[in-house]
């Protein structure tokens, strides 16, 4: 089945403190890289849109434990940690969205206090394919904004993996996006973690 549909990518927080070694490391976090670098290359030979988010929040923010939050700090501005994973494709045609930067919110969707819906917009995107990390918080949270927000959405189960602060987070958010109106392609199993 094909639709004509503009479509964009979004590659949500593929960054240093969330792949293996980094402060909040999510198990198998670096397997992203591979499937979401094909699909960059493919949406930029067709001249779609493609958009890439990172946390980028500021060293003293709510969002971390010290101060009031439940996360270590991770992916604090201009650090190492908040790079991109290496071997994640960069390109000048792919735009990256800065996001957590207000120090009262957590800044977890890449619609949060970003300029993202009104980019979509102007580039008339209608249906935006949404994988990165985690599955479980900044991926569920931009997916479910993205509907609300009126595009479709396909959710990319395979290019994605979960923080699973519960063993069961990954499924349940798979569920909840499901249940809001996204698509879910690729196989399930890979964002549900280890034992299921
Ligand atoms: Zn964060």
């Amino acid at each position: 089945m094909t639709n004509h549909r503009k479509k964009a990518l979004i590659v949500v927080d593929v960054q240093n403190d969330f792949c293996p070694g980094g402060s909040l490391a999510v198990a198998n976090g670096d397997q992203v890289v591979a499937p979401l670098n094909e699909l960059m290359k493919e949406f930029l030979d067709r001249g779609e849109p493609v958009f890439k988010t990172r946390d980028w929040h500021p060293a003293k923010t709510k969002h971390f434990a010290d101060y009031g939050g439940v996360w270590p700090v991770h992916c604090v501005q201009n650090t190492p940690g908040a790079e991109f994973c290496s071997g994640l494709l960069d390109d000048p045609r792919i735009t990256i969205i800065s996001k957590g930067i207000d120090e009262s919110a957590d800044g977890y969707s890449g619609f949060d206090g970003t300029d993202l819906a009104q980019n979509l917009r102007d580039q008339k995107v209608e249906e935006v394919w949404v994988g990165g990390l985690a599955t479980d918080y900044c991926v569920k949270h931009t997916v479910l904004d993205a509907l609300q927000q009126g595009f479709e959405v396909k959710a990319l189960a395979d290019a994605m993996r979960a923080v699973n602060v519960n063993p069961s987070d990954g499924a349940q958010a798979i569920e909840e996006m499901r249940n809001a109106g996204a698509e879910i392609i690729g196989n399930e199993l890979a964002v549900k973690g280890s034992g299921h």
